[in-house]
């Protein structure tokens, strides 16, 4: 018996979420240089993939707050954060300085989302960048936002976190980290305030 033309195949609308594979520690990318974004319309789109991508991280995780695009295999100098209410789409962001009191705190990473490292970052920044529109503009930050935009900013050169571990205690699992240490999360160590 003929059924006539199918008129509904659950295959043909599924409607694929752009929720890309976040690379992991090993992957040579990690640590190269992130060129310079010339293409505002590709970057665009990254900044799309990079938002859900943080999204489906920090539903399957508990946690996540920010992505650079060289973690989605784009080695462009594009970070999308979310922090304290709101989202931050930053294109070329370049650091403009930073304060010489510093925090302690145990940072981690997408890319090895299970090993916490304990690190020293300074506890206020300022950041230069252009938003997608092509506008200009700049943000200053502290305590966790701080940190969070100078972790960002050192994947676009090739840095990762176990690259600022102090010694070789600065090092625990995440499981480890919850037992032991998450209580003193960020600590100022000093300096000029
Ligand atoms: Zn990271």
């Amino acid at each position: 018996m003929d059924r006539g033309p199918t008129i509904y195949d659950p295959v043909c609308y599924h409607i694929p979420v752009p929720v890309r594979e976040i690379i992991q520690l090993g992957n040579p990318l990690l640590r190269e240089k992130s060129r310079p974004v010339k293409d505002f319309r590709a970057a665009a789109q990254t900044l799309a993939d990079l938002r859900d991508t943080l999204h489906d991280f920090q539903q399957r995780n508990g946690f996540g707050r920010g992505i650079s695009a060289v973690q989605i295999g784009v080695p462009e100098r594009l970070i999308y954060l979310e922090i304290g209410g709101r989202a931050y789409k930053l294109v070329n962001p370049a650091l403009r300085g930073g304060s010489h009191d510093r925090i302690l705190v145990w940072d981690d990473c997408f890319s090895f989302p299970q090993i916490l490292v304990r690190l020293v970052r300074a506890a206020q920044v300022e950041v230069d960048y252009v938003d997608p529109h092509g506008v200009a503009g700049s943000v200053a930050a502290d305590g966790d936002f701080s940190e969070l935009l100078q972790h960002e900013l050192d994947h676009l050169d090739g840095i990762l976190a176990i690259d600022r571990a102090i010694n070789q205690h600065s090092f625990a699992t995440r499981a480890e980290y919850e037992r032991r240490y998450a209580r003193e999360r960020v600590v100022t160590v000093g300096g000029k305030q």
